[in-house]
């Protein structure tokens, strides 16, 4: 049949299904709430925002996730119009009056003709017709078994243990270095994918100290005991903070041990802990700081981390976090259509792709939804090319990031190719951002102009 099944109505999947009904493909929508619930939805309705009321800057000249709502607009985007449409004042931030955004997400996709909602919750991976899996964080218990099934366990996720990633830029190479450890690795890409911070013993007391003190943020009540793995921690997954409490020297043994590594700013000093950052993704624009998963509060984090010979002005593209999150190792599973390489007929969106926050979800959504109903209707596309914030996103996901250590990702400027002849450096970043998003918007255009709304 030509029918488009999307399970989940949450930011991606009635995003998905809005895109796809508006090019004329009828679209049957699964949402299992408000018969089965989640620990965070309240409501039955669809594009419920489980926590904050914001989608963030709107700014799309300097921000990047301001440019993914540009880019939804310019699509005629659901859950976009949407929240303009229910905005609330919140300086430069895209806040929204909450429940009224969630009746009228739902109010304008079942007044579509080609809509139908079906409340139910699918447990299996189905053989058959044209899939969209947008699940999310809390994709029910029975789904998130028969996913891993398909997937292996390994390739499933139910718990994101994110370390913080640093923009390149922004360490100082004056006191950091590039090695691997013992100079493991054959190739130029292997030796070039770690750098290291060393630390004396009073900076290593003292960033001790400060974990210890630092603000932590609690698990929600049904987090840790809800989904099919009910312990948060697990595997060598502790919060860095957890191993301080274990003991003042766990750290130093355990991801901040100073062995093979040799300092050339100081080849005599032998360091008393070195924190290592791996490249995060193929461009190298971006490293995470190796083992250092934190439940520490944002603030706290930019604190403690800037404690770090190296760091002292760092940039985070993203600060560390966990939290219950069902999310596919995209880069093995998925080809570049979103589509699970081994049951080519289901698509996956949203933030079980590995993105992280309302608007990335819905941009995937977007992505998925215009996709199916290319397929559906004999044609394809390409997915946007990565000089767009969405593509920058879905290249990520589905190719760029390194596989092996695949986290949640938000839209940031480091996912995007580099722009040429520009100053590099904190100062000329306002004039780097607007050329990233000036060239986005062009190209973001072009990608749309492919597959045209039928009169
Ligand atoms: P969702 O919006 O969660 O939608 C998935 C839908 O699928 C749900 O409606 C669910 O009921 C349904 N579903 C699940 N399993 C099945 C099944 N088997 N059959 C049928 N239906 C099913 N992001 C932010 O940007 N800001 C925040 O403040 C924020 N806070 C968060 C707090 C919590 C506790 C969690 C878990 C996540 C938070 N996130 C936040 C991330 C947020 O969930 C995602 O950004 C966004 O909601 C994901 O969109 P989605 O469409 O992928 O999933």
């Amino acid at each position: 049949t030509d029918t488009l099944h999307i399970v989940g109505g949450g930011m991606a999947g009635s995003e998905a299904a809005w895109q796809a009904a508006r090019l004329g493909i009828p679209v049957v929508l699964h949402e299992m709430r408000p018969k089965v619930e989640t620990f965070a939805h309240r409501t039955g309705h669809l594009g419920e925002m489980v926590c904050s009321n914001s989608f963030r800057s709107d700014d799309d000249e300097q921000n990047a996730v301001g440019l993914l709502h540009w880019e939804m607009r310019a699509a005629d985007g659901l859950i976009m119009t949407t929240a303009d449409a229910h905005r609330l004042p919140a300086g430069g931030a895209l806040a929204v009056d909450r429940d009224p955004f969630a009746e009228s997400v739902t109010a304008r996709l079942t007044a579509l003709d080609n809509v139908s909602v079906s409340h139910e919750e699918i447990t299996e991976l189905p053989d058959q017709g044209q899939w969209i899996i947008a699940t999310g964080p809390l994709t029910s218990a029975a789904l998130g078994q028969a996913i891993a099934a398909e997937t292996g366990t390994d390739a499933l996720a139910f718990f994101d243990a994110i370390a913080p990633i640093v923009y390149a830029d922004s360490i100082d190479m004056s006191k950091a270095w590039m090695q691997s450890r013992y100079d493991k690795g054959e190739t130029e890409a292997e030796r070039t994918a770690y750098l290291n911070c060393p630390m004396d013993r009073d900076t290593y007391e003292a960033f001790i100290d400060a974990l210890l003190a630092a603000d932590k943020t609690e698990f929600h009540e049904g987090e840790a005991t809800s989904g099919p793995k009910p312990t948060p921690y697990f595997d060598g997954c502790l919060p860095i903070e957890v191993m301080a409490e274990r003991g003042r020297e766990t750290l130093r043994h355990g991801p901040m041990k100073p062995v093979g590594l040799t300092n050339p700013h100081q080849p005599d000093v032998k360091a008393h802990a070195i924190v290592q950052l791996r490249r995060d993704n193929k461009l190298g624009t971006l490293f995470n700081i190796v083992g250092f998963q934190t439940k520490m509060k944002y603030g706290a984090q930019t604190e403690v981390f800037r404690m770090i010979p190296g760091l002292e002005n760092a940039n985070f593209a993203r600060l560390g976090g966990i939290h219950r999150n069902t999310f596919l190792n995209s880069p093995t599973l998925l080809d570049n259509q979103m589509r699970l390489r081994s049951r080519p007929n289901i698509r996956f969106a949203g933030q079980v792709t590995g993105v992280e926050g309302y608007v990335e979800s819905a941009a995937m959504g977007l992505l998925a939804g215009r996709m199916a109903a290319a397929e559906l209707r004999g044609d394809s596309i390409a997915p946007p090319p990565p000089t767009t914030a969405s593509g920058a996103l879905i290249t990520h996901i589905t190719g760029g990031a390194e596989a092996k250590t695949f986290q949640p990702m938000n839209v940031n400027f480091g996912l995007f190719p580099p722009v040429e002849g520009l100053r590099g450096g904190r100062r000329g970043r306002k004039d780097r951002y607007k050329a990233y998003t000036d060239r986005a918007k062009t190209d973001w255009q072009g990608w749309l102009s492919a597959l045209a709304v039928p009169a």
